[in-house]
């Protein structure tokens, strides 16, 4: 009986040891698993690819009506792979509290940002608002705060980001600083061009400083008609412009007397290439977006226009550096699987989709193209101080195609060459009634 006592005891004793070792190495196994020597998931391949991101967005941080996770949360649910929140002189970054019940409109975002993140999360509490009265107040997390809620490697990505926002005189002149790590506030100057230059520099300095790589945009130069294209021309430090802004306000077609922004585009290429031998300016799209409650034409919404970079990481830094090589493209719902330029023949590939056709213009100025200017007349022959007038050789569309794969031999008398491909679909939430979906190329040079 002794024995077979100890016997059961030892077997006790081995099966709680034997248990424990297992749960041990079931502890450890991830561990003993881990090759060091494999890549990171996220760095595991190199093959560059497209990665859609919008660079212009506000929230509750300036004038947007929502909170900033729950901005960035949209962006991530409609599948964009990067996202900058560009507040109007501020880094989303402090102690900021807002009035919860300041309207109806922010009654609905605190809802809906409690329903989304929880009560755990929002940040509440009861303190007077302006007019001395105790009201509910929620807090605006810092960038810091939130973004590793949001992000994920290889799949979403936040790039600290502000809307410059300067003016001359009443000419508004705001700029989008991407991959900022301190705000930049406005230096002005004393003419439009003098605050793009002062503006474009902090920016530059600041990447000089820091090490941050970062870039710079203007933003809707038709946006009170504030940035002409002789403002912009001869600046140094101009590298990119927003060629298309999905905020209702921004007047990107023109009018009668002011050029549109695509026809600015290809003026600021002709000129810059053409004349002063400077480097070519790429065209962004951008949202613009402030309203995340009510949809529809009019409004000013997220989802309108964004950028397809191509590069190896999604990383602030492989990302900037995407857009200086110019290796990306903008859309408002076409998609490229791929663009190349060799041998001097572009090659474009686009994205099929079921019922749909496609129209490419390839757009390009030769460089015999007369490249003076006179000035628009009001009514009583007086100048007025818009966008000069150029040769129609300017910008001119030198080919045409409806193929899914259009390409354009160089003649080598190009100072440039871009493509502009324009969907038989309509946008689902345009910037204006009637909208196509398209997509620009950054311009091609021989
Ligand atoms: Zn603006
Ligand atoms: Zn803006």
């Amino acid at each position: 009986m002794h024995n077979r006592k100890r016997f059961r005891w030892m077997l006790a004793l081995f099966g709680a040891v034997a248990l424990f070792s297992i749960a041990l190495a079931d502890r450890e196994t991830p561990v003993a698993k881990d090759d060091p020597t494999k890549k990171l998931a996220a760095l595991d391949n190199p093959q560059p690819r497209f990665w859609k991101g919008n660079l212009h967005t506000h929230t509750l941080w300036s004038d947007g009506d929502d909170f900033p996770e729950m901005v960035a949360d949209w962006y991530k649910r409609h599948d964009y792979d990067f996202l900058s929140l560009t507040d109007h002189n501020i880094l989303s970054e402090g102690d900021k509290w807002v009035d919860a019940t300041t309207n109806e409109t922010r009654e609905q975002a605190v809802k809906k940002y409690l329903a989304r993140f929880g009560e755990q999360w929002v940040e509440q509490k009861t303190q007077k608002n302006k007019a001395l009265k105790d009201k509910l107040h929620v807090r605006l997390k810092p960038l810091r705060e939130f973004r590793s809620a949001l992000e994920e490697p290889g799949r979403f990505l936040m790039i600290p980001a502000e809307e410059i926002s300067d003016k001359s005189g009443k000419l508004p002149v705001h700029i989008n600083g991407i991959n900022l790590r301190d705000v930049v506030m406005p230096l002005g100057g004393d003419s439009v061009a003098e605050v793009i230059r002062v503006n474009l520099g902090a920016v530059l300095d600041q990447q000089k400083r820091t090490g941050w790589r970062n870039l710079a945009f203007i933003n809707h130069p038709n946006f009170v008609w504030g940035v002409r294209a002789e403002d912009m021309i001869q600046q140094d430090n101009l590298h990119f412009f927003e060629v298309y802004n999905g905020h209702p306000g921004v007047r990107n077609a023109g009018d009668e007397t002011h050029a549109s922004v695509e026809r600015v585009w290809d003026i600021l290429l002709a000129q810059r290439l053409g004349k002063y031998k400077m480097e070519a300016v790429y065209g962004v799209a951008t949202d613009d977006a402030h309203g995340y409650h009510t949809f529809g034409v009019g409004k000013v919404n997220p989802g309108r226009g964004w950028v397809m970079v191509r590069a190896p990481h999604l990383t602030a830094e492989a990302i900037v550096a995407g857009l200086q090589k110019g290796d990306f493209y903008c859309s408002t719902g076409v998609t490229l699987n791929d663009f190349q330029n060799q041998k001097d023949e572009i090659r474009l590939n686009i994205k099929p989709e079921k019922g749909v056709t496609f129209k490419t213009e390839f757009i390009a100025t030769f460089a015999n193209a007369p490249l003076d200017s006179e000035p628009v007349l009001d009514k009583d022959g007086k100048p007025l101080t818009v966008t000069r007038i150029y040769s129609k050789e300017i910008g001119k569309v030198v080919a045409e195609s409806s193929d899914l794969n259009p390409t354009y031999k160089m003649t080598g008398k190009e100072l440039y060459v871009r493509a502009k491909i324009t969907s038989s679909k309509p946008h689902p939430n345009p910037y204006a009634k009637g909208d196509f979906e398209s997509a620009w190329t950054q311009p091609f040079l021989p």
